[in-house]
């Protein structure tokens, strides 16, 4: 059953003028004809830029159901950004049209505003009450030298492995001006899961996947809408801006370009893409310019904090070449880690080249596999498996990054990245065969916020990791996430964690802070 009076949203739909010059405070509303809150999802801001920012929602009044709920008809959605929590000076607002070609969502582009400075943004819907309040930062001005940026590092919420009690935290950092997600928001996997999650009771939860594995526009939509919902993700992002990109479990476990891991014909897995990448882009704050297309989307881009920071979002994934056979029988594979390999194709190669230079005190390559090598050992002592799924599978690539940093002698390099599901932390050597010698980058790998359950602070696995690869400074398997604060001379990076996810609750730890300044690539206890 539909949620509301069809005839009201026709109404709706076709007087547009409704909303119009309407002062939400003296405005009287019709008795709500949404049985069920239409901002479940809650609200998401995202790309801060001096002028303004994209704010997003999506009406999903039922986020399990088939289209969460929503009637196959166009709505109106006003929107209204305020330089207060009350919203007594709203300084911008309109009406976008929440269309079913898009599941429903809505992104506003908005413009025109003040840089350096909080706003709030919410949602109002014909029949309904109004969206929860997000809050978000607007950029420095461009030329500016600003004192202070503060970050946070977030990813891997594999809502079947954990609760988003680091979301909770997260949300509660103080003064973000935004978050960098490194990706996989969803999994698309099955119900089957081997965690067991329990309650503050101490009562086995059900927090299974509701679908199985997920390969149509609408799986993917039910997937997002079932993480969405979680009040714990959407605190964080009423909270701060975030910054998004993907990663492999967006779409499948280890794609590369137009391979998946099982050796599908590229024809069909480019058909379960597009389906993810419009899915992606249907629940992400992300700008116009990332708009899905058959072929794909442009996820990679900057973004300036003025002289401060130049932050490159990095998609290692659309380009890739495909990935190298772990085992020599495999099938679906590159044989050779050969010279022309590439991570990020030949256009984002070059678009990286031109954009890292020494005009920011900082540069952030914001991106999702671990650039570090990672020398893994048998038992016996001889050689481990490649991580063929980081640029350790694409070692020519990875030379060719190094070779542009230390060619331009730039020093300021900090590359920020997920994946492992593991705090990881060190530098990026010069020379792949030299892992103590000179650094090119240091790396700040942060872990999940759920993907692998509790985790443990301890192993022999991290002690071996450890005693192998003398440029990691930190490795811990618990999940968490991480905070940068970054001035013009200094990058502090704080390293937190979470006793459990499995159960609700977790108390957050900072296993470390880290220093590290501009002229050298160089990790100092901070
Ligand atoms: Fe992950
Ligand atoms: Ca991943």
């Amino acid at each position: 059953m539909p949620t509301f009076d069809r005839r009201t949203v026709l109404m709706s739909a076709g007087g547009l003028a409704l909303f119009a010059g309407l002062d939400p405070f003296t405005r009287a509303w019709a008795a709500p004809k949404f049985s069920y809150d239409p901002f479940a999802l809650g609200v998401a801001s995202g790309d801060p830029w001096p002028d303004g920012f994209i704010i997003w929602t999506r009406l999903a009044p039922k986020p399990l159901e088939l289209h969460a709920g929503m009637p196959a008809l166009a709505v109106p959605v006003r929107w209204e950004v305020a330089e207060d929590e009350r919203f007594a000076r709203i300084v911008r607002a309109g009406e976008e049209i929440a269309r079913p070609e898009l599941a429903h969502s809505v992104h506003v582009e908005v413009g025109g505003l003040q840089p350096s400075r909080p706003y709030w943004y919410r949602f109002l819907v014909e029949g309904g009450e109004a969206s929860p309040v997000g809050r978000v930062r607007t950029a420095p001005a461009g030329g500016t030298l600003p004192n202070r940026v503060r970050l946070g590092l977030a990813g891997c919420q594999s809502y079947p492995q954990g609760w988003y009690d680091a979301w909770r935290h997260l949300s509660e950092e103080p003064n973000l001006d935004a978050v960098f997600h490194y990706g996989d928001y969803i999994y698309e996997n099955g119900r089957t899961s081997s965690y067991v999650i329990k309650d503050a009771a101490g009562q086995v939860a059900d927090r299974t996947h509701a679908s199985d594995e997920i390969y149509s526009l609408d799986d993917y939509r039910g997937r997002y809408a079932q993480y969405k919902a979680d009040p714990d993700l959407k605190a964080a992002h009423h909270a701060a801006a975030f910054i998004m990109s993907f990663d492999d479990h967006e779409v499948d476990n280890n794609w590369a370009s137009v391979f998946d891991q099982d050796g599908t014909a590229p024809e069909l897995f480019l058909l379960r893409r597009f389906a993810a990448m419009q899915a992606w882009y249907e629940h992400m704050p992300v700008r116009k310019a990332q708009f899905p297309r058959p072929d794909g989307l442009t996820m990679y881009r900057r973004l300036d904090y003025g002289r401060l920071l130049r932050m490159h979002v990095l998609d290692t994934r659309s380009y890739r070449s495909d990935q190298l056979c772990d085992r020599p029988e495999e099938q679906a594979c590159r044989r050779e880690a050969g010279p022309d390999s590439t991570m990020l194709g030949t256009a984002q190669e070059a678009w990286l080249g031109e954009g890292l230079r020494n005009d920011a005190c900082w540069n952030l390559i914001a991106q999702q596999v671990r650039t570090m090598p990672l020398v893994r050992r048998q038992p016996d002592g001889s050689p481990g498996p490649i991580a063929t799924d980081s640029w350790d599978g694409y070692p020519a690539a990875r030379a060719r990054l190094v070779r542009t940093i230390v060619e331009r002698n730039l020093t300021n390099v900090v590359i920020a990245t997920g994946d492992a599901h593991i705090h990881n932390v060190g530098v990026v050597p010069a020379r792949d065969d030299e892992l103590d010698g000179p650094a090119a980058a240091t790396e700040f790998l942060g872990t999940s916020i759920s993907s692998g359950g509790d985790g443990v602070a301890d192993s022999a696995a991290r002690q071996a990791y450890l005693r192998y690869n003398p440029h990691f400074a930190l490795m811990n398997q618990q999940r968490g996430y991480q905070t940068f604060d970054i001035t013009p001379a200094e990058w502090r990076a704080d390293i937190k964690a979470l006793d459990q996810v499995q159960s609700p609750g977790g108390q957050l730890n900072t296993l470390a802070r880290y220093v590290v300044s501009p002229d050298k690539p160089k990790l100092h206890i901070g």
